[in-house]
């Protein structure tokens, strides 16, 4: 339906930055193709088919020195990326080489690309929708499989679908309000036309709703789920991050207190990402740094999605245990009994006055597979909400369109209010119009010039 408007040529680097063992410089626009040839020995990549790849050189045409050893990809508008020519310069020689072939680049014909930009031209140009757009992000920035096939079924288009069919579904509803209002053929045209926009909203709000259910996961999937670990110094917090972590990126030292810093670090449990937090513990302490650790547990355990509590079995309960416990009360928590390995001190029956039996794990993090068990708990807790069982697949995980379907919801709560008050149905019809713009804000049917400013700029450069 669109056609590709007329844009500048764009270049990049599209390959994450550091050593690796190709490069591709990728060149979008209208002279995309010129911008190459002036640069590169080999066929006439004016006369090559589309979609074909080229051996070549990249010369510097001042010195006429060769720069690398590169293979090009020429592809003709509009089968590509951005629906605009497209040449990829696959090049050999290592970041310096590519960096130098942009500068070459960059001296033609051809400017830097913004972040997105490309992806952002794929929208303008009609080949994907908003949200595709952002599932394209989600997906660069995706942090484990699950997240990477909620956003690979976003790209597809799948929740675009249903937006578009539920936007469908509002016109034609709307359509035929219309019609009996202008050509009322029956006595009762007011009770008739209410009713079908009644049933129209309650319907369509069946589907927001549905859709904003997924929206935890979905959150969760993307941002991770949010895990403090918390408890005295000591009782063995560092290692059990480090278990986590399966790599030694916390420091686990045998003075009470030292992992000061707070570490923030993603981990993949079982399909989980979590947002680890280490914090300093609850710790009574005049200690200045310290002190900074405790308030952050106590925030960190009011703000997290999931505790885990780590408690030292070899030594009695602390009545900084007792505190944290009651702390974590009303938390979604995991009560780790560590230390496992040393003989027990702890009051279990004490414990088990607090602690529901399912709360509880056994760990010892000096041992190779000693926190097994909290990482398939972790697991249990999260899938029990069985992402994988969701029916159509479609799962909301971008704040947008998480805030754009709570406003259509609202708008249809205002549809159903009209009516229930007997308010005009023209008026009536007004809310649900703003629920059909909203839901075509969340595929870009209608949006804001601003809004893709912010939204392409989150993107890394060359995509
Ligand atoms: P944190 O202060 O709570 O982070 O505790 P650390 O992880 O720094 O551990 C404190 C000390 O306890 C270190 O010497 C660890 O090696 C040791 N430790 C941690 N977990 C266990 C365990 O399960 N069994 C034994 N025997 N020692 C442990
Ligand atoms: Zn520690």
């Amino acid at each position: 339906q669109n056609v590709a408007t007329e844009f500048d040529t764009i270049a990049a680097i599209s390959t994450p930055s550091g050593e690796g063992g190709i490069s591709i410089i990728r060149i979008s626009g209208e002279n995309a193709i010129e911008v190459a040839s002036q640069l590169y020995k080999g066929k006439n990549l004016d006369k090559v088919a589309s979609h074909t790849i080229n051996y070549g050189h990249i010369i510097d045409p001042d010195t006429e020195q060769e720069v690398d050893e590169v293979m090009v990809s020429v592809m003709r508008a509009p089968n590509t990326y951005t629906r605009e020519d497209v040449v990829e310069i696959n090049c050999h020689g290592g970041i310096v080489a590519t960096n130098r072939i942009l500068q070459l680049i960059l001296g033609g014909s051809a400017r830097l690309a913004k972040p997105g930009e490309f992806t952002e031209r794929a929208f303008l140009n009609g080949r994907i929708d908003l949200s595709q757009a952002e599932a394209v992000m989600d997906l660069i920035r995706a942090k484990t499989d699950q997240s990477m096939k909620v956003a690979l079924d976003q790209l597809d288009g799948n929740l675009s679908t249903l937006i578009a069919n539920l936007r469908q579904d509002i016109l034609d509803v709307l359509a035929q309000v219309e019609v009996n209002i202008d050509y009322p053929e029956y006595d009762d045209v007011e009770t008739v036309t209410s009713r079908l926009l009644r049933e129209k909203a309650v319907e369509v709000k069946g589907q927001v709703q549905m859709l904003l259910a997924t929206a935890k996961q979905g959150k969760v999937l993307r941002d991770g789920l949010a895990t403090a670990i918390v408890g005295h110094p000591n009782v063995g917090k560092s290692s059990i991050l480090n278990h986590l972590l399966h790599e030694d990126k916390a420091i686990v030292t045998d003075v009470a207190g030292t992992t000061r810093d707070v570490i923030e670090e993603y981990v993949n449990v079982q399909g989980v990402p979590l947002k680890l937090v280490d914090t300093a513990g609850i710790h009574d302490t005049d200690d200045k740094v310290e002190k900074i650790g405790v308030e952050r547990s106590k925030k960190a355990i009011s703000t997290a999605d999931l505790v885990v509590l780590v408690l030292d079995s070899s030594v009695p309960l602390r009545e900084e245990d007792r505190q944290l416990l009651k702390l974590t009360e009303g938390s979604k928590r995991i009560v780790v009994l560590n230390k496992t390995d040393l003989p027990t001190k702890i009051d279990l029956n004490e414990l088990h006055n607090v602690v529901k039996n399912d709360e509880l794990i056994n760990s010892s993090a000096i041992e190779p597979l000693g926190t097994k068990a909290l990482e398939e708990r972790i697991a249990k807790m999260f899938f029990a909400g069985n992402i994988e069982n969701n029916s159509n697949n479609i799962m909301v995980t971008n704040a947008r369109h998480i805030g754009l379907l709570k406003q259509a919801s609202d708008a249809l709560d205002s549809v159903l209010e009209g009516l229930d008050n007997d308010i005009p149905v023209d008026l009536v019809q007004i809310d649900m119009t703003r629920a059909w713009e909203l839901l075509g804000e969340i595929t870009g049917d209608s949006y804001q010039d601003e809004l893709l400013d912010q939204l392409f700029s989150q993107f890394c450069l060359g995509k």
